[in-house]
């Protein structure tokens, strides 16, 4: 059978964790947006609607290239309004099928197009769906009541459809209510869904943990990558420091443009250097005056936006402060839970260690600390 597809790609992705929108981060080195456009095009869709953020179009037009028949649309505030704006982009009367599908579920093959496809052979429309296995429990805090999972499926996609009937179910949606899935829309108009043997590995990937799956899966194979950083500030009259993104009242402070965490910032540049880009001076020049006097915690979440965009992760982090005053022990702890926090890994894959020079050099003679730090990454080989 003959068919389009729609991919909606336009959600804000706020369950992933820092980072870009899913369809946009790395999976096996690529985009996970074109592992189901590379699919569709596969399984022989005859044109492919991709539905992007405003601010991700251009983006999307250079992955397009080169793929026959495909084009990038905006997309609306809901879902729904996505797909609508999806099918809208498909040219009327052109083809008599139409496969709607989530960028999230990267894993598509041109054997779950084909299921489909069959199904709705004798149904307006057909669903990939899975039996649900785990037992059911309804309840807030405690279990209310066990609930029967007799005829339940959990749905996935892409969901296919005859292409005017989901068309006329969605001109007749009423406009303030949300449908959770395309297959629900020609339901409510009383099409006929049919249930296609769903998969595995068609799963939407939501959580952070779900992309280090999606990795395994995408058989990439990983390396891991060390990165250090150093970094010192000079000491002045003050009354507090910042140090690993924790503020020690102390009788002096660190001298810089921005709050001066030089723990912070090594470990910043220890990132940077693990995944060779460049260091944190570039990505946040002293020039610049909206850096002046800011908290040295988004220099390094930004380091780790970066890495988790190229689908890489934290293994562990070790940091040295180097310095006679003020005591670190005291406030190791709650450094390393800091770091851990923004780091976004459990507290024992981060150490904070302290240490003197005895007297001797700038640190010795109190004009400055010295900060030092190694990081261990994980990104696709
Ligand atoms: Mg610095």
């Amino acid at each position: 059978m003959d068919f389009s597809a729609v991919i909606v790609a336009a959600g804000s992705s706020t369950r992933a964790g820092p980072g870009a929108p899913k369809p946009w981060r790395s999976l096996g080195g690529r985009p996970i947006l074109s592992w189901s456009i590379e699919a569709l095009a596969a399984a022989g869709a005859r044109q492919i609607v991709v539905v992007v953020a405003e601010a991700w179009i251009s983006e999307a037009a250079e992955l397009l290239q080169g793929v026959p028949g495909a084009l990038a649309v905006r997309g609306g505030a809901t879902r729904a309004e996505s797909v609508q704006q999806g099918l809208a982009a498909l040219p009327a009367g052109d083809t008599a099928a139409v496969l709607v599908h989530d960028a999230a579920r990267p894993f598509l093959t041109t054997a779950h197009v084909r299921g489909l496809l069959a199904a709705l052979e004798v149904a307006d429309g057909a669903v990939p769906a899975l039996p649900v296995a785990d037992t059911l429990k309804r309840g807030r805090d405690v279990v209310a009541e066990t609930v029967s999972r007799d005829g339940l499926w959990r749905a996935q996609t892409p969901q296919a459809f005859r292409l005017d009937v989901l068309r006329a179910a969605y001109a007749a949606w009423p406009a303030d209510a949300e449908p959770t899935d395309d297959a629900a829309v020609v339901e409510r108009a009383g099409g006929k869904v049919a249930i296609a043997p769903g998969d595995p590995r068609l799963m939407k990937l939501t959580y952070p943990e779900d992309f280090a799956m999606a990795e395994q899966l995408a058989g990439g194979a990983r390396i891991t990558r060390i990165g250090q950083g150093v970094d010192a500030h000079r000491w002045g009259p003050g009354e507090a420091v910042w140090l690993c993104g924790v503020k020690i009242e102390h009788d002096q402070t660190l001298i810089g443009h921005s709050d001066a965490d030089a723990g912070l910032h090594a470990l910043t540049d220890a990132i940077l250097g693990a995944i060779g880009e460049g260091d944190i001076g570039e990505h946040f020049p002293p020039s610049d005056p909206q850096w002046k006097g800011a908290a040295s915690d988004r220099f390094l979440l930004h380091a780790v936006e970066i890495l988790t965009n190229k689908g890489g992760r934290i293994v562990n982090a070790d940091v040295t402060l180097v310095c006679e005053r003020p005591k670190i022990r005291p406030h190791r702890d709650a450094m390393r839970q800091r770091l851990a926090e923004l780091l976004g890994v459990p507290l024992d894959r981060v150490s904070v260690k302290a240490t003197t020079t005895e007297g001797m050099g700038f640190t010795g003679r109190q004009e400055g600390l010295l900060a030092q730090a190694i990081v261990a990454v994980e990104t696709p080989a």
